[in-house]
């Protein structure tokens, strides 16, 4: 029998990739809470990203290539409302033009296709109302997508092939990796494959399971607010935060992409997320402690007059970033130990490479453990 703890993107992805080999064994999917979504995978910008932000090589920027694509195929198939609508990168002033340029070059270098310098006269043709930048390039591949009605429909996509079922709440408290027997709230199983797909927790799910590495899974914070009376409909980011001279220094900062504007496919525009720190413990975290005027002063360097008043706290959502030996370590991780499967540090672009990660798993059980 294949365990899956976890019913995120992650775990769901993983599940269907595992229930396409013909003849598999049963597959369960468990999850700790009442409904899927309640952590990382319902709390994100519900982006589709293109993969142009991430070191070149490694997995972030090859999974998020390869989940680009995927990600378009499954909304597709299931019908879930998403958008290609391309998003526009900026650069405020002429200090970030380097940085901007080096954006571009690396999404080519990732394979990232359709990415084109573009010039604010363009971006102005859809958003008059905008800012003058420095520099502007356009990602077409880039998109959005209804996060809640994805992780639904892969719920129900994943529940309707045969020997496959998903248990909730159903959390996994303990695990005899001797036994091959893990114990949960509901009573005990027994498994042949075990793979981790804990998000903020695959840290505690590790250790459970015997794992003798220093893996930890620190949260950092990402909050947003709606801007209720806010015209602009284009999805636009400024330039990621590694590409900024020193950026590249600190592995905290890969998926840092900066406070930006977009509209979700449910209509609401929002401005965000933040990136705050917390402590290990903090997972469940998700209080707004940002006031509204930092919110309003990034907003107003992509258009004038955002005022405070004018945005109201949204939501936010926990980062799962991973931290060997104490550093931060900047990818996913895929580290197997016998018969166990464990995916580590899936923060962004986790929800745009879930698809190629649940592959990657396959792959790996396909070449044996
Ligand atoms: C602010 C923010 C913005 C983001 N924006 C984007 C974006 O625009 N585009 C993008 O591609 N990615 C984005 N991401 C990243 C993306 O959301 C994550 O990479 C992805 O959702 C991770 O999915 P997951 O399945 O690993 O984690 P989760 O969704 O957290 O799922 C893990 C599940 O495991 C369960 N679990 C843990 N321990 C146990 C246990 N012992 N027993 C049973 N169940 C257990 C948890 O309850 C949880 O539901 C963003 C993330 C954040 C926080």
């Amino acid at each position: 029998m294949y365990i899956i703890i976890g019913g995120g993107v992650v775990g769901l992805h993983v599940a269907i990739a595992l229930a396409a080999k013909p003849g598999h064994p049963e597959i369960f999917v468990l999850e700790k809470e009442k409904f899927l979504g309640d952590h990382t995978s319902g709390r994100n910008s519900e982006v589709i990203h293109a993969g142009f932000a991430y070191p070149v090589g490694s997995n972030k920027a090859k999974w998020c290539v390869e989940g680009n694509a995927l990600t378009y195929e499954w909304c597709d198939l299931l019908k879930v409302p998403h958008k290609k609508c391309g998003k526009w990168l900026v650069a405020f002033n002429e200090a970030e033009v380097p940085a901007l340029e080096g954006t571009l070059k690396n999404g080519a270098v990732c394979g990232v296709p359709d990415m084109r310098p573009a010039t604010t006269a363009e971006l102005k043709t859809k958003e008059p109302e905008i800012n003058d930048f420095a520099g502007v390039i356009f990602a077409k591949t880039s998109g959005m997508m209804d996060v809640a009605s994805y992780i639904r429909a892969l719920e129900r996509y994943f529940a309707a092939q045969e020997n496959c079922h998903i248990i909730y709440p159903c959390g996994v408290n303990g695990i005899d990796a001797q036994k091959n027997i893990i114990e949960t709230n509901r009573g005990p199983m027994e498994y042949s494959l075990l793979v981790n797909c804990g998000g903020l927790w695959a840290d505690a799910v590790y250790k459970m399971a015997c794992g003798q590495k220093d893996f930890r899974i620190k949260p950092f914070k990402g909050e947003y607010m709606i801007w209720r009376k806010g015209k602009i409909n284009e999805v636009i980011y400024p330039v990621p935060r590694r590409f900024l001279p020193g950026g590249d220094k600190d592995k905290r900062l890969v998926s840092s992409m900066g406070i930006h504007l977009h509209r979700g496919v449910g209509g609401d525009l929002y401005v965000g997320p933040t990136q705050v720190e917390l402590d290990w413990d903090q997972k469940n975290d998700y209080t707004i402690v940002t006031p509204p005027e930092i919110f309003a002063k990034e907003a107003n360097q992509y258009i004038q007059g955002v005022r405070e008043e004018d945005l109201q706290p949204a939501y936010a959502g926990n980062r799962p970033k991973l931290y060997i030996d104490g550093q931060p370590y900047g990818d996913f991780l895929i580290a197997v130990e016998k018969n166990q499967i464990h995916a580590l540090g899936t923060d962004s672009p986790g929800l745009t490479a879930s698809p190629a990660i649940g592959k990657e798993v396959s792959r790996i059980v396909s070449s044996g453990l």
